[in-house]
């Protein structure tokens, strides 16, 4: 594939991205990559290694020794990039309130931020993509013309991770996202920005899906 297409879906914690990036991803037959998996499995390697996350030397040092390998693979019909560290790819690992709570501090960390952006342009190797994080429109690949920022009211969001299960405070992780030194989260140049609130998820990817169409080359 000559110039692959990415598709930058940034915004606020739990406002949808993956649910929507993956019904996008899914639609338009692209792969999916979830960057924030990507930040949360260096979080987990480091509390594994008994690294001090508040040690920005010491993460960054991880980071550079860390044996990662990307792999593209097909689940539920939908094609995805996964990171794994020493052929183990942890899935539920990540999504630990310990993991939650880690990966903002590693995530500020500028070298980190360095090798997440190398490693994730390396995904246009695997066609067409789907990118949901904090910083893709903005750092990651600010070239692109598909730019989309999701948020909705705190309360309202609050509430979608309650309903997985999953207590967090939301709140001092945006602002900590949003106050860091290197490609904090904000809102790109050009980007569609959708508060999905009072909305589903078929209606907040059927407006990204809509606006796409009108844009994207054919035969999308
Ligand atoms: O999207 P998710 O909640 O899994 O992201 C976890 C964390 O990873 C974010 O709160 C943020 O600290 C970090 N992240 C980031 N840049 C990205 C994706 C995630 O800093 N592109």
């Amino acid at each position: 594939m000559k110039n692959p297409i990415v598709i930058a879906l940034d915004g606020t914690s739990a406002s949808g991205k993956s649910t929507n990036a993956k019904l996008v991803a899914k639609t338009l037959s692209f792969v999916y990559v979830d960057t924030g998996a990507m930040y949360r499995t260096l979080a987990w390697h480091c509390l594994q290694k008994n690294v001090d996350i508040y040690d920005e030397k010491a993460v960054a040092a991880a980071c550079r020794k860390w044996k990662t390998s990307l792999k593209c693979l097909e689940k539920d019909k939908l094609r995805a990039v996964y990171l794994s560290v020493d052929g183990y790819f942890p899935e539920k690992e990540i999504r630990t309130p310990e993991t939650a709570a880690a990966v903002a501090h590693v995530a500020a960390v500028p070298k980190v931020r360095e090798w997440m952006k190398r490693t994730q342009r390396d995904c246009i190797q695997f066609g067409n993509l789907v990118m949901e994080g904090r910083d893709i429109g903005t750092n990651v690949f600010p070239e692109t013309d598909y730019k989309f920022y999701l948020d909705a009211a705190l309360s309202e969001r609050s509430a979608r991770r309650a309903a997985d299960g999953v207590q967090e405070n939301l709140a001092a992780r945006d602002q900590r996202d949003s106050q860091r030194a290197v490609a904090p989260l904000m809102i790109a140049l050009g980007a569609k920005v959708i508060n999905n609130s009072s909305m589903t998820a078929e209606q907040t990817s059927g407006i990204i899906l809509e606006d796409l169409r009108k844009r994207l080359p054919a035969p999308h």
